[in-house]
């Protein structure tokens, strides 16, 4: 594995094929799939790898229940066999998940008679392999499967399959992947600005070093998902809307499998984590700060407000919550309709040679974006490359104990493996992205002082460096336990 030193030298020693802008799953994606058929690959990241939206997702791999309820069939079809896909190439990373969806009299938007026909038509989309077979609940079998669910008025539920993953260690495990197959990959580097020759002259920044790095490249990738719209050349037009998610005790709501929670044609989802329970997600259109993204109280008193109209007796309070992460939908845009309406599909385009745009999608079609992408880039630069092996080949060879769905156990050598081979420059970078102990951990605040330490001996922190990373991460505390019992 390069250390990101040689990853940097690598980047600006002779010209790249393909230089991949955004360190999210689509970028982290692309990059690996164009190492993977022989193109000299670079990628820059201008945070840390999974700091967008690839890091706060539902971590779901799914067809879209939703999806099909809208009639949006193909797209279900192509998410549903991508899932399967990345069942079989990254299982540690892809668990099959099953989800219950209860339905109530007097509910026109979600009508068990419709729901039975939908199941099985998401079981053939997954062209007859999902990841387990689709089935109805009685009623009382459904208030057996879900403890604690409202009653009244309940008919009864189906039961399908999804996967479940973890979004930010599928971008870094995607990154470890592109790497050994030759590409080069470089966190806290932004790039700034772009200029087209017979080249692409790219000026980034190395935020770590705080020096200017130039880049040359056949070809630009813009990968930067929620900040695409703001690249210089880009031609992308997005509409963000805001999710959140929310972190509690599994005592608190327990549920062993997944729980469909609706409001009108809305659903969110109370998910099985380990020792905890995550709820989500809302869906309103954003315009903040896209580095700063945050759930607000009111936010929160919105989803807890659903989960306890469905577990009545749970009572859920906003100091139940652990943590919360926020992330940003990068949309196609479309002003019209309601947010959860507009289209997750996903586009390609180059507006001028050699650089392409790549928006929309979701973490589910990362792997076919990268695909239809670097097919692209290829014909339109006529680069000599081999054909895209990404749906066969296995993410990772060997799995270690560092990476999987849930949070690693807390330890000096796990962090060490973050640092060496994961590019953590940054106490965040460990507590947040590689590990989740931030939002899973009741002590992370005690987990973080303990990684700052080990942190501090690995990279050789001075005191001064060693106060800021603490500073900045209480900051980031604070902001990702807004309305929660840590705060
Ligand atoms: C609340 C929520 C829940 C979701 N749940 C699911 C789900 O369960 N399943 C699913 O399939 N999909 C889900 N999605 C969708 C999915 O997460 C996104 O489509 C996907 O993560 C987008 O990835 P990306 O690589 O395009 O963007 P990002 O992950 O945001 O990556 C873009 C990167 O570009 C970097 N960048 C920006 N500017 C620059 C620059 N100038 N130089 C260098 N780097 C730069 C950013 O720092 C960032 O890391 C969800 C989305 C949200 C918001």
């Amino acid at each position: 594995m390069m250390t990101r030193a040689q990853n940097l030298e690598y980047l600006s020693q002779e010209p790249l094929d393909v230089l991949v802008i955004g360190g999210g799953i689509v970028g982290s994606s692309i990059a690996r799939d164009a190492a993977m058929r022989g193109l000299r690959t670079g990628l820059v990241e201008k945070i840390d790898f999974a700091f967008g939206t690839s890091g706060r997702s539902s971590r779901l791999l799914h067809g879209g229940m939703r999806y099909l309820a809208q009639g949006r069939i193909g797209l279900v079809h192509e998410a549903s066999v991508e899932k399967t896909i990345l069942h079989r190439i990254a299982p540690h990373l892809a668990a099959p998940l099953p989800f219950v969806f209860p339905t109530y009299r007097g509910n026109p938007d979600w009508q068990l008679w419709k729901l039975k026909m939908g199941v099985k038509l998401y079981d053939l989309l997954c062209a007859g392999r999902n990841l387990g077979e689709s089935t109805w609940l009685s009623r009382a079998d459904t208030l057996l499967c879900v403890p604690g669910l409202r009653s009244d008025l309940l008919q009864g539920a189906v039961r399908y399959f999804d996967g479940l993953t973890n979004d930010a260690r599928l971008v870094l495990d995607t990154l470890r992947s592109a790497v050994r197959h030759g590409a080069a990959v470089a966190n806290a580097c932004r790039l700034v600005s772009a200029k087209r020759g017979s080249l692409w002259t790219c000026e980034c920044m190395n935020e770590q070093a705080r020096q200017p790095l130039t880049l040359q490249t056949r070809t630009v990738v813009n990968a930067t998902g929620p900040w695409a719209d703001g690249l210089p050349h880009s031609r992308v037009k997005l509409r963000l809307t805001k999710g959140i998610h929310l972190v509690v005790d599994q005592q608190r709501l327990p549920v062993a499998e997944t729980v469909v929670m609706t409001e009108g044609s809305r659903i969110l989802f109370a998910i099985p984590w380990g020792l905890r329970t995550v709820l989500g997600t809302t869906d309103t259109d954003y315009k903040g700060s896209l580095d700063e993204v945050t759930a607000t109280g009111d936010d929160v008193a919105y989803v807890l407000g659903i989960a306890n109209q469905f577990f009545p007796n749970a009572k859920l309070l906003s100091t139940d919550v652990l943590s919360t992460w926020a992330g940003l939908r990068p949309l196609i845009a479309d002003r019209k309709g309601k947010p959860s309406d507009i289209s997750r599909s996903h586009e390609i385009k180059s507006p001028e040679p050699n650089w392409w745009d790549v928006a929309g999608g979701k973490l589910t079609t990362c792997r076919l974006m990268a695909e239809q992408t670097v097919d692209r880039v290829i014909k339109g630069a006529d680069l000599p490359a081999q054909n895209c092996r990404t749906a066969e080949e296995l993410l990772l060879e060997a799995v270690d104990a560092f990476s999987g769905i849930a949070p690693p156990k807390v330890s000096r050598e796990a962090v060490q493996h973050y640092c060496e081979n994961e590019w953590a420059l940054h106490l965040d970078d460990v507590m947040i992205r590689r590990t989740s102990w931030h939002y899973y951990r009741a002590d992370a605040e005690d987990v973080a002082r303990q990684v700052l330490d080990w942190m501090a001996e690995l990279r050789a922190w001075d005191e001064e460096t060693k106060a800021a990373e603490w500073t900045e991460y209480q900051r980031l505390l604070s902001l990702s336990t807004q309305g929660a019992r840590r705060s």
